[in-house]
C-alpha cells in the first residue's frame, strides 16, 4: 500500500476510534479503540467498567475507579474471548498506552500503534518503542 493511502486508513481507523470513545460513560476521559487485521476490523473498545457493574466510572470525589479497563485492554480482550488473535494487527487509539496496557499490546502481537492525543505518562510509549511496536501519531483527523 501507498504511503499516502495508508495515512487514509490509518485516518478513517482513528476517526472511528474517536466515535467508539464517544460510547463511554467516564466522565473525565473518553478513550476508543479499534483493532485492525488484514485491513478487517477485528475488535473495538471503549474505556469503561467490567461486565455486570454500574456504568459509572468515577466515585463520589471524581476520581476514575481503579476497576475501570482502559480503551485498548477491553479490545485486546475481546479478542480474546474470541477466536481471533491480534497478532501483527494495528491498533487505533485516541490516547496513547498507559503502561499497564502497553504490556498487553506487545504480549498481545500487536505491531503497530496510530494514536491520536498523548498521555501525560509516555513511558508506556516509550516501553512499546523498546518492545519494537512502530508508532504513529496522527493529530489532524479532520
Ligand atoms: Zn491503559
Amino acid at each position: 500500500m501507498s504511503k499516502k493511502k495508508q495515512l487514509k486508513y490509518d485516518k478513517a481507523y482513528l476517526r472511528i476510534a474517536r466515535e467508539w470513545g464517544k460510547l463511554s460513560h467516564c466522565e473525565r476521559k473518553q478513550v476508543g479503540a479499534v483493532i485492525v487485521k488484514d485491513r478487517m476490523i477485528i475488535s473495538d473498545g471503549f474505556n469503561g467498567t467490567p461486565t455486570g457493574f454500574e456504568n459509572y466510572c468515577e466515585d463520589e470525589e471524581g476520581y476514575t475507579k481503579w476497576y475501570v479497563l482502559h480503551a485498548e485492554a477491553n479490545a485486546i480482550l475481546k479478542v480474546a474471548s474470541s477466536t481471533q488473535s491480534c497478532r501483527d494487527a494495528t491498533l487505533y487509539i485516541t490516547l496513547s498506552p498507559c503502561r499497564e496496557c502497553s504490556k498487553l499490546i506487545h504480549q498481545a502481537g500487536i505491531k503497530r500503534i496510530v494514536y491520536f492525543d498523548k498521555y501525560k505518562d509516555d513511558s508506556g510509549l516509550a516501553f512499546l518503542k523498546k518492545a519494537g511496536v512502530e508508532i504513529e501519531q496522527i493529530t489532524d483527523l479532520d
